[in-house]
């Protein structure tokens, strides 16, 4: 359609709904999908005294069942059933009151067809945030109605990254070895400031267009996928910002948690599964703010619950997305979130969702695993958990001090906790975020340290996931600021001097990491026995934890030597349970074949990943 038509539709459209002042400003989901499990659909309608009207459609297989007031004249819910039989087309929606009448064409496409293509532990994540990651498009810096205005000198401002850099980027990461990318969110922030973040959502169903439109998403998504790579979007269903266009005329008195003066959530997760938690604790941690830009939706509000779903299930149809990572995912009401990704699981079988669960014990983080069964009689739906004790674990085990063993043997209590997850498979692992110091900064930038805690990572159970930057060893500390987590990645930008893509002006640890990121991303991605296979490993000792990936085929011995100064000697005497059979070895990081495994050396601060023969 060209422009002129598409102008001459709009002012079609425009005299359609505009009668006599009467507006309907918007319609959320903007459009919907056949072919749906359940065929329910309930519509936001927004417009001044909207709320008075009536609504009917003859459109084939749709229906109007009922339709939803609230103390907000100017909101209108419209409970809609789709049936197996509707096909896609122009739902037209007629709008009644009294003798007045009006009429809204609404979108209904056809969905995606295929199973879903999920996230497993044959996967490694690259987590990046878009505004720091690469500026694709100088030309969208700056967007007319977008209030925050560039500003690279700010940590905490606007540094003009977008879609555009991402999609540039696809074949350095699919190169690197990573075969997913996590974006944190690129949903419209249209706040006063501080909103390059992207967790203070202002519309559920537009992308920020300072990174692009809907439009540029989906067609990221679809490059990705021809690149054999996947997408995952981030979420928030506990908050929003406190410029999303709701604030100005609330759906609902009870559409957030409203209070006589600000209140802020108490951060304590850990009430919900707590078995003497006080009432008034657990109040304050789902209802309270989790920031004063931040209100806090009600989800249980029947209306909040479903618009919140529907949003969901509309980016997964709309862009053929591969996996959402839930943000907060213990702040909103549990049961809700519960029948949240049960009804994903429904309509997109095998989808992806990873929820991000912040504590610091396996025993609480098991508590939101896919069918963990809790004795207070909980059950989460989600397909995969946020696993911190891990990345906790790693920083003590290989951040260097007295006692080589004591972080060792604290990782291998965390990893010995695994009975508590049904299938620890699942679990999102990683050494950093873009919330935490970063791994190198925590680890004193020690390259040593950086080999150690990546090797591990790429080798243990879960699904890995890296933060943008770790391949060259980024650093940035949490105390400094969020704003130096998330700095902007090395030729993103055209005035940088140092390119990572071009290999321009790395320095030599830099170059060294990338080199010894990409060799071991890429051979992990071929290697079953690393994303199915069973795990054994042994109490760590002077300084030295080994352990074993195998399956009927074959078997990954890793050595980790967490020792300052001093070479180990492995004896293959030691792990027979694990090496009977096996001769020799070659290690994967190093290239060189060891032809006696009998008794070998292992250099200080060093991992050995050890095909074995
Ligand atoms: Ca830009």
């Amino acid at each position: 359609m060209n422009r002129l038509k598409l102008s001459v539709t709009a002012l079609l459209l425009l005299s359609l709904l505009q009668l006599k002042g009467q507006v309907i400003e918007r319609i959320d989901p903007p459009s919907w999908f056949t072919g749906m499990h359940d065929g329910a659909l309930q519509l936001m309608v927004y417009g001044k005294d909207i709320g008075d009207w009536e609504v009917k459609t003859d459109y084939p297989g749709a229906e109007v069942k009922t339709l939803v007031r609230t103390d907000n004249p100017n909101y209108l819910f419209v409970n809609l059933n789709i049936s197996s039989e509707a096909l896609p087309g122009t739902v037209r929606l007629t709008f009644i009151n009294g003798k007045k009448s009006m009429t809204h064409d609404y979108p209904l496409c056809e969905r995606p067809s295929g199973p879903a293509r999920g996230f497993n532990s044959s996967d490694v994540i690259y987590l990046l945030m878009p505004d720091r990651f690469a500026n694709g498009d100088p030309s969208n810096d700056n967007v007319p109605g977008m209030t925050e205005q560039l500003n690279r000198s700010h940590p905490g401002g606007r540094h003009g990254g977008d879609l555009k850099g991402i999609s540039d980027h696809l074949d350095y990461l699919h190169d690197l070895g990573v075969t997913g990318i996590w974006l944190n969110p690129f949903l419209e922030n249209n706040q006063e400031r501080y909103s390059y973040h992207g967790y203070s959502t202002t519309d559920f169903y537009r992308s920020d267009p300072r990174y692009g439109s809907n439009d540029e998403f989906k067609q990221l998504v679809s490059e990705a996928h021809k690149k054999g790579m996947k997408v995952v979007m981030d979420m928030i269903f506990n908050h929003i910002g406190s410029f999303h266009w709701w604030m100005k005329d609330l759906p609902s008195n009870d559409w957030i948690h409203q209070f006589e003066k600000f209140t802020r959530t108490n951060y304590r997760a850990s009430t919900y599964m707590d078995p003497y938690a006080a009432g008034s604790d657990i109040m304050l941690m789902e209802k309270g703010w989790f920031d004063i830009t931040m209100p806090d939706l009600n989800q249980s509000n029947p209306l909040v619950e479903t618009y919140l779903i529907q949003t969901s299930l509309w980016w997964i149809a709309y862009s053929d997305l591969d996996g959402i990572r839930m943000d907060t995912y213990p702040y909103p009401e549990p049961e809700m979130m519960a029948r949240w990704a049960k009804r994903v699981e429904e309509e997109f079988p095998g989808f992806f969702i990873v929820g991000e669960v912040w504590y610091d014990s396996p025993s609480q983080i098991s508590y939101w695993a896919l069918n963990k069964k809790n004795s207070d009689g909980y059950r989460s739906y989600l397909p995969s958990v946020t696993d911190f004790p891990v990345c906790f674990a790693t920083h003590r085990a290989f951040e260097g001090n007295d006692n080589p063993t004591e972080g060792l043997s604290k990782l291998y209590d965390v990893l010995s906790q695994d009975f508590l997850y049904p299938e620890p498979l699942r679990n999102v692992i990683f050494l950093d975020n873009h919330d935490m110091t970063r791994y190198y900064t925590q680890t004193g930038t020690s390259l040593e340290a950086y080999k150690l805690g990546l090797s591990f990572i790429m080798t243990t159970r879960g699904i890995p996931q890296i933060y943008y930057g770790t391949e060259i060893v980024m650093e940035g500390d949490k105390s400094s600021g969020d704003g130096y987590l998330r700095e902007e990645f090395p030729g993103g930008w055209a005035d940088h001097e140092k390119n990572v893509v071009a290999g321009k002006n790395l320095t030599g640890t830099e170059k060294e990491a990338l080199d010894f990121t990409r060799n071991i991303l890429n051979w992990r991605k071929q290697k079953e026995v690393i994303h199915t296979g069973r795990m054994k490993h042994y109490i760590p000792q002077d300084g030295i934890y080994v352990f074993f990936r195998y399956n009927d085929d074959e078997s990954v011995m890793v050595i980790l030597n967490t020792n300052a100064k001093e070479s180990r000697t492995v004896r293959k005497e030691k792990y027979i349970e694990s090496m009977a059979g096996f001769t020799r070895g070659v290690d994967v990081i190093t290239g060189q074949a060891i032809e006696d495994l009998t008794s070998f050396k292992i250099k200080p601060q060093t991992a050995m990943i050890i095909e074995l023969k």
